[in-house]
């Protein structure tokens, strides 16, 4: 694939390995090999021609395993990494309260101290590589510097966020104090965590805007983030049409829809990265595909909202990755089971009424895993797919387990037959982070020791202030 006249000198040679790139053409070499150099991809090619090209200080076997691009979570709440599967457990068989957010989610990062974010986040992230994801996107919570600080310590490569909220509003719970910012105050916090991180001597981990939610953030602050995100060219992370009451808050306040709204404002851009987008009108869809928001498809979560457009937005070049949302409703950071239940999903919401048969191709939302994930972010230049020059974030996953046999075709294995834990080595940023599924940036025992130690303290909080 690539020329190169003498041996390449590089840092770690991956090799014997079936190469799903997910580049432009889809290219997958058999028996191929990935050479990493100074953190990036330097060379990619069959296995047997390493000798003649590439010399490798160290060598790692992948025989019979898939290489492919790590997926990317492109929204996800590290905050709520210790409710996983506890709200269920507190209200049982009867229904929660909606907005979950407002009346759960937010009450429960409000008594998150830095320590206890830390603590989730060390845990979120080392649950995300052992699933096969290489980078993450945080929607905004409470200390961002102790996301940024754990992602730094598991070898992840992520964008931190502030939550930022400067208006209450009528709709579910109100937002504890401690949660709510003078719009001044909000705008500041959020341009210094971007600053702060951006002066950093990596580029693994940065941190971006957010803003939690139309009904909950003032128009003034809405246009004051959209100028910095312009001034310092960062996204912001927030939610959007994700609820049935949002749409009606909008009508009532502002006289259209959500996304009407921030077009109204004239801050619908590029640099608005919109969770969920599930409830999205035929003029919303069509300003999306305009004004390039980016869009996140959490798949566990959105079906339950409405019938999310999204092979329609994937096909229309709107740039759309997929998110878990976090652990907090449906328990899962894997988002290769994300991909397959957007599969089945858009097949009902857009397949199935039509009597068509096959509305998506697997192909497609492993794709939106990973190059959609990049694309959303603005990280397409950088990750997304195995390409030369690209950062090298691969992970290695089995495909001979009797689930995945017999194997004809490794993009058809790697799109329908693999999940996070078929995954078996993770390299991020050209550092090898898990190795045949040992974990090798942090002491997984003593973290799951600090949980046991930590976690009756939280959950007495949390249990008493949502009583
Ligand atoms: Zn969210």
């Amino acid at each position: 694939m690539n020329d190169i006249i003498a041996p390449l000198e590089c840092d770690t040679l991956v090799i014997g390995c079936d190469v799903v790139t997910l580049d432009g053409k889809k290219t997958v070499l058999p028996d191929g090999a990935i050479a990493i150099k100074d953190k990036r991809i330097a060379w990619i090619g069959p296995a047997a021609e390493t000798r003649k090209h590439v010399q490798a200080s160290d060598v790692l076997d992948a025989g019979g395993q898939i290489a492919m691009p790590g997926m990317i979570d492109g929204h996800f709440h590290t905050a709520q990494q210790l409710l996983r599967g506890k709200l269920r457990a507190m209200v049982r068989d009867a229904p929660l309260k909606i907005p979950y957010w407002k009346n759960y989610l937010i009450p429960f990062e409000s008594l998150l101290s830095p320590e206890d974010v830390h603590l989730s986040g060390l845990i979120a992230y080392t649950n995300m590589i052992s699933v096969g994801t290489t980078c993450f996107a945080e929607a905004g919570g409470p200390h961002p510097d102790e996301m940024g600080r754990a992602a730094l310590e598991t070898g992840i490569r992520g964008l931190i966020s502030k939550s930022t909220i400067d208006k209450s509003t009528s709709i579910g719970s109100s937002v504890p104090d401690n949660m709510m910012m003078a719009s001044d105050d909000a705008l500041a916090a959020n341009v210094a965590l971007v600053e702060r991180w951006r002066k950093q001597d990596q580029d693994r981990v940065k941190a971006c805007l957010s803003l939690r939610q139309i009904i909950v953030c003032s128009q003034g602050l809405l246009q004051d983030m959209s100028g910095a995100a312009q001034e310092l060219d960062v996204k912001i992370h927030t939610h959007l049409c994700e609820g049935t009451y949002e749409i009606d808050y909008a009508l009532e306040h502002h006289g259209c829809r959500p996304v009407e709204y921030l077009e109204s404002l004239g801050i619908l851009d590029h640099h608005l990265h919109c969770a969920h987008s599930v409830l999205l009108s035929p003029n919303e869809v069509d300003l999306y595909e305009k004004r390039r928001p980016s869009a996140c498809h959490c798949a566990f979560n959105n079906y339950a909202m409405g019938a999310p457009r999204v092979m329609e937005m994937w096909r229309r070049g709107i740039d759309i990755g997929l998110g878990t949302d976090g652990a907090s409703t449906f328990g899962t950071l894997d988002i290769f089971r994300v991909a397959h239940a957007t599969l089945i999903g858009q097949q009902a919401v857009s397949g199935t009424p039509w009597h068509m048969r096959e509305a998506m191709l697997a192909n497609e939302t492993l794709e939106m895993a990973t190059c959609g994930g990049a694309r959303s972010l603005g990280l397409q230049d950088q990750i997304g797919s195995l390409e030369v020059g690209k950062r090298a974030d691969i992970l290695l996953a089995r495909q001979d387990r009797i689930d995945q046999l017999p194997s004809y075709d490794p993009l058809f294995t790697a799109a329908n037959n693999v999940v996070g834990q078929d995954v078996q080595t993770v390299i991020i940023d050209g550092t090898t982070v898990m190795k045949d599924r040992e974990i090798l940036t942090v002491d997984v025992d003593r973290l799951k020791h600090e949980l046991t130690e930590r976690l009756p303290g939280i959950m007495t909080r949390f249990e008493r202030m949502v009583a």
